[in-house]
């Protein structure tokens, strides 16, 4: 049966097919997620050798990373002082060691006297010139044709691989293998005036190019080829998404009570900004025109989202419907409820906040109350999206904190209703390709200007020895009436040894400050703890608040204004700012101090300079980018970005641009993919995101 369909292509192919996989091999291959000879053409090689810039072991220099080749003239397991095998290696002008510690065995049974080797990595001098675990390939085994071009792809392995053979050079044996047999049955996936509208490879080429490139410039072309398909088929999903978001068909034309939403306004305790104003005639707009809003609202930390978040509630409670707001953390929902609930209370507004922590049988009321239409205005966490929660009526949803959410989050809640109206928000500024990027299936407004009167939090970078004169100075504040965040970088709240090293350092600082009122707060306590102690330092009853990052967003205290980060060279850039934007709410002067030890690598001190520069989130987060690169940036912070594994969204803007046009252009034309042309782009397309999209919407 299977066989049928593998005529259609690769990518069901099992692994074992292929010539010289057996059972084991197949098990070993499936280690690395190698399951089909799909995945297998998909195993990108991890580096290239480029014999033309191969250095000769005279010319090394300390602390380089090289790639040098020659020829093994020695394999030694030294058994005397720590365990170690030496192979080393000779170029005609010189001598290297490639150094192994852990698995002697096996890299011992792969290296033998006479072959050609390449060695990669760092070379340190300790009597001769090593490697210590270098990145190594075989290149010279005879009966293989494979060695004989200028570039050679090297590939990773693991030590389950190395026990059936796969080392790199069996790695690409194989590969070489399987491009041979399947290479022509690898399916085209991008519609054919595409690939001729900018010259891309055909998928099969691109292949043959990734794994054995005649040449640098093919390889480019490789990898533009993936790139731009990798983009197409991101910008696609965007595309169908908001066509099927946008149809006219859903969505809830609202008809908002104006002397409702001006009541409120004037019962808040300040004046709206210009930037304020403007994004809530946008959001007016969408929510009276019918096809359900889809609006990322984008505004740095500090510069009032959440009356923006609430007046849009407003609205559509005053037409008669349901809202929900989502916030990322327990501590956020319940400042949200505590604070609406109070601006709310002299309107007909029941608000509820549904949360993982409350007791069951409150969970249950509350869950009645949403679905009876007893509450009008339900604050929340994850805690909404789960199955028993029913609304009544749910005309929006506002999602704080957006980049905390997985995509496939947002989706479950918009679910709840028939078409909701949508409003994201969230404090990453990002360029506008990655806004695209991420984001592409919605409207942008952003929020460009601050609340009046604010002051730049002074910020300063000082080492641990400083601690005592920081003390002091904290002490100073508080006297005068403010109040103070310590925050300890607790990576994992469930990590019982960083709690208890802020438990530590909590008894400490109540013996560094008697005088005053602290309290500890972090991600584990109970939920009416975190609401007291959140409760009675928004009040000033506690002065200092020692807190693990649960306070990183959202929390909004205006007389706090002193932000004291310790271990900061822990944090990220963006999570730093995040931090800082705690403090500088009020009118007072506000300070930023983080601490580190004084011995912090380059790239902390970078980020530690970068704070002090500046205050400014869009610079911040571009900054960010560049030390970290877009893969690490977003992929612990932005869950249900792309899955990227060709493109990069910071250098990669202009095949974002092209891509995302090309896609939206196809959906417009075929919005179903029902062409015969489309046919392959379909099938990839729901291979890619089956799990992502309702295929209802295109089936
Ligand atoms: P964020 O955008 O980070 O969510 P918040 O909505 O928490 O920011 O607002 C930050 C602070 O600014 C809050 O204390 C809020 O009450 C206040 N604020 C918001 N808008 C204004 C305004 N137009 N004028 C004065 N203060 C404002
Ligand atoms: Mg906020």
């Amino acid at each position: 049966m299977k066989n049928i369909r593998n005529r259609e292509g690769v990518e069901d192919v099992p692994i074992q097919f292929v010539k010289t996989v057996g059972e084991k091999r197949a098990q070993a291959l499936a280690t690395v997620g190698v399951l089909t000879v799909e995945d297998l053409l998909e195993y990108r090689p991890r580096r290239y050798l480029d014999r033309s810039n191969v250095v000769p072991i005279a010319r090394l220099k300390t602390d380089e990373e090289v790639t040098v080749t020659g020829e093994v003239i020695q394999v030694e397991q030294v058994r005397r002082g720590r365990q170690r095998l030496l192979v080393r290696i000779y170029d005609q002008t010189g001598i290297l060691e490639g150094v192994w510690f852990h698995q002697i065995t096996v890299f011992s049974r792969i290296f033998r006297v006479g072959m050609t080797v390449a060695f990669s990595g760092k070379v340190i001098r300790y009597k001769h010139w090593q490697i210590i675990h270098p990145d190594f390939d075989i290149i010279d085994q005879k009966q293989s044709p494979l060695h004989t071009g200028q570039i050679i792809p090297l590939y990773s392995s693991n030590e389950t691989l190395r026990k059936v053979g796969f080392s790199s050079y069996g790695i690409r044996r194989l590969v070489h293998l399987a491009l041979e047999r399947y290479g022509p049955a690898v399916v085209e996936t991008l519609p054919e005036p595409l690939l001729r509208k900018y010259g891309l490879l055909s998928r099969a080429r691109a292949y043959q190019q990734m794994h054995f490139p005649e040449s640098q410039s093919q390889l480019q072309q490789a990898f533009r080829r993936f790139k731009y398909e990798e983009l197409f088929y991101w910008e696609l999903l965007m595309a169908l998404r908001r066509r099927h978001d946008h149809s006219p068909t859903q969505g809830i034309r609202l008809t908002i009570r104006n002397e409702v939403l001006k009541k409120m306004v004037q019962r808040l305790p300040f004046t709206l900004t210009g930037a304020q104003r403007r994004v809530l005639r946008e959001i007016y707009q969408d929510l009276t025109k019918g096809p359900p809003m889809n609006r990322l609202l984008q505004g740095d930390v500090g510069s009032g989202k959440t009356v923006v978040a609430l007046l849009t509630m407003v609205m559509a409670i005053s037409a008669g419907y349901q809202a929900a707001l989502m916030a990322p953390t327990e501590i956020l929902a319940q400042q949200h409820y505590l604070s609406m609930k109070e601006l709310l209370a002299s309107f007909e507004i029941r608000v509820g906040l549904l949360m993982g922590s409350l007791k069951h049988s409150q969970k249950v009321t509350v869950q009645q109350a949403i679905r009876k239409g007893e509450v009008d205005l339900i604050i929340g966490t994850h805690a909404l999206i789960q199955e028993q929660v029913e609304f009544h009526r749910l005309g929006l949803v506002v999602i704080d904190e957006q980049h905390r959410f997985g995509v496939l989050q947002r989706a479950e809640l918009i679910e709840k209703g028939g078409g909701p109206h949508v409003l994201v928000m969230t404090a990453t500024p990002i360029p506008r390709t990655l806004a695209l990027t991420l984001y592409g299936d919605l409207d942008v407004s952003v929020i460009d200007e601050m609340p009046p009167g604010r002051r730049p939090v002074k910020t300063y970078w000082r080492t641990e020895e400083r601690l005592p004169q920081i003390y002091e100075f904290i002490r100073e504040r508080i006297r005068q009436g403010e109040q103070a965040y310590i925050v300890y970088p607790i990576i994992e709240e469930s990590e019982k040894i960083d709690l208890k090293a802020a438990t530590v350092a909590f008894q400490h600082l109540q013996a560094v400050f008697p005088e005053f009122r602290l309290a500890l707060l972090h991600g584990r306590l109970k939920m009416e703890e975190k609401e007291t102690i959140m409760y009675r330092f928004k009040a000033g009853e506690i002065q200092i608040l020692i807190s693990t990052t649960v306070i990183e967003v959202g929390v909004d205290v205006p007389n706090a204004t002193l932000m004291l980060i310790e271990h900061a060279e822990r944090f990220g850039l963006s999570q730093l700012h995040q931090l800082r934007g705690r403090v500088g709410r009020g009118r007072r002067q506000s300070y930023c101090i983080l601490v580190t030890p004084s011995d912090i690598n380059e790239v902390a001190r970078q980020r530690m300079q970068a704070m002090e520069a500046t205050t400014d989130g869009f610079k911040i987060a571009e900054e960010d980018l560049r030390l970290r690169g877009s893969g690490e940036f977003f992929g612990t912070r932005q869950h249900g970005m792309p899955d990227l594994r060709y493109a990069d969204l910071v250098t990669d803007g202009k095949i974002i641009e092209a891509a995302r046009k090309d896609a939206f252009a196809l959906v417009e034309t075929d919005p179903q993919l029902r062409r015969p042309e489309h046919a392959s782009v379909r099938r990839q397309f729901l291979k890619k995101f089956a799990d992502r999209f309702h295929m209802a919407h295109i089936a």
